[in-house]
């Protein structure tokens, strides 16, 4: 399967399996942050995440932070809302209080929009709850763009693709996408500690316009971007002491701070807070694996390994948490146990079959589904059924 030291297949909605080739290119010499051959491997990337977003508009702007896929809500909290902004966070799953719960960090007020379990809130809901006030951000796991422009033009349409980027198709520009943030441990395949965000033209204009400055001091793209808002430094009518601070980080360092993200991009040495050259080459090496391939098959390939483990579930009789099919994810399947089975007895018994799962949400992404020699989803699924039989499950007929 690997020259990796023999290990259960690990199937949780991320971290992922990763490739030989990905984990090796983290045993990279170490090299200055600052220097052309680490420059350029860092340009490379930002690259090709356009095309992994399916974005050609040269206005929509990458970031690659050090960070979890949680630093990109912070960066959207931080970035594109001012503190008294209205946020609309759909419910579309397990992530969606933990990112109201961000907004509310930042003084954005965050008002919910829930559906039961496993079920996502309908779009006669969302319709109405866009004409109900207007809304500086909606936060989407499944693109609704569409309606959200038709609506509500001025909201920004925020994807938290943290679970979706790499396991299903992204089009950026096509779907009319303001944010699509995700981390690199998900469907990207490599070790965590990458948060990757991107941005629409349209959101570095709001960025642009903000009156106050960035929440957020390792978040703020101000630090991440050229420094050249002057608007943002004396703002008329603040109290004198918000001046103050103005004007002090008008003198100060930030004024000069280069526009990191787009130098790095055009092959420029740059420097806000040291990157990762490490992550920078597994992210390098995953993307130029995921684009050696055309997209579509990728995809067709996800689609496949989640139609495999979810006929498998129905086969041995289980539910799924998300029950209508067009809430069903292709990168991952969460499954209700068995009455009367509790994820500790289940657990140890699918770990003896060489897989780990984290209760029973399992994660099929990434080489574990694109990689023809490994045999991780058929293993899986195998795992499941014995695991289940061998503590007394009987399918109900
Ligand atoms: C995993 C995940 C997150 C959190 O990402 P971290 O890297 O753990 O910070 C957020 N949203 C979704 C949809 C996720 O799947």
């Amino acid at each position: 399967m690997s020259n990796q030291e023999p290990h259960p297949a690990l199937l949780i909605p991320g971290p992922i399996e990763f490739d030989d080739a990905v984990l090796n290119s983290m045993s990279h010499y170490s090299e200055s942050h600052v220097g052309a051959p680490f420059v350029k491997t860092f340009s490379e990337a930002l690259k090709m995440l356009r095309q992994l977003f399916q974005t050609s508009d040269p206005s929509s702007q990458p970031f690659v932070i050090s960070g979890s896929g949680t630093l990109g809500w912070d960066q959207v909290a931080a970035n594109l809302a001012e503190p008294g902004d209205e946020a609309l966070v759909l419910h579309t799953g397990y992530f969606a209080d933990s990112f109201a719960d961000c907004f509310e960090t930042y003084g954005v007020k965050a008002t919910q929009l829930k559906a039961p379990i496993g079920d996502r809130p309908q779009l006669d809901e969302v319709e109405a709850a866009l004409k109900e006030k207007t809304y500086k951000i909606i936060t989407v796991t499944h693109a609704l763009s569409e309606l959200v422009h038709r609506v509500s033009p001025e909201t920004l349409v925020v994807v938290d693709g943290v679970c979706s980027v790499g396991s299903e198709e992204i089009r950026f520009d096509d779907w009319g996408l303001d944010v699509v943030l995700t981390a690199s441990q998900k469907g990207v395949g490599c070790p965590a500690g990458l948060s990757i965000v991107m941005a629409s033209g349209r959101a570095m204009e709001r960025f642009k316009a903000r009156k106050t400055r960035p929440t957020s001091y390792f978040a703020s793209w101000r630090n991440w971007l050229p420094s050249t808002f002057p608007h943002l430094l004396s703002v008329p009518g603040l109290p004198a002491f918000q001046q103050q601070i103005c004007k002090s980080w008008e003198n100060g360092a930030r004024l000069t701070t280069p526009p990191v993200m787009q130098n790095y991009e055009a092959n420029k040495p740059s420097y806000f807070a040291t990157p990762s050259p490490q992550l920078i080459h597994a992210l390098h090496t995953s993307l130029s694996q995921i684009l050696s391939r055309p997209l579509d098959q990728r995809f067709a390939d996800h689609r496949a390994a989640s139609k495999k483990v979810k006929q498998t579930v129905a086969d041995l009789g289980l539910k799924q948490l998300a029950t209508k099919p067009e809430n069903q994810a292709n990168g991952m399947t969460a499954i209700y146990l068995p009455e009367g089975l509790t994820p500790p007895e289940i657990l140890p018994n699918l770990l003896k079959r060489g897989i780990a799962a984290k209760y029973i949400r399992f994660g099929h992404m990434g080489v574990s589904v694109v990689d023809p020699k490994r045999d991780d989803i058929d293993r899986a699924c195998a795992a499941l059924k014995e695991g289940l039989s061998d503590v007394g499950y009987k399918k109900a007929e």
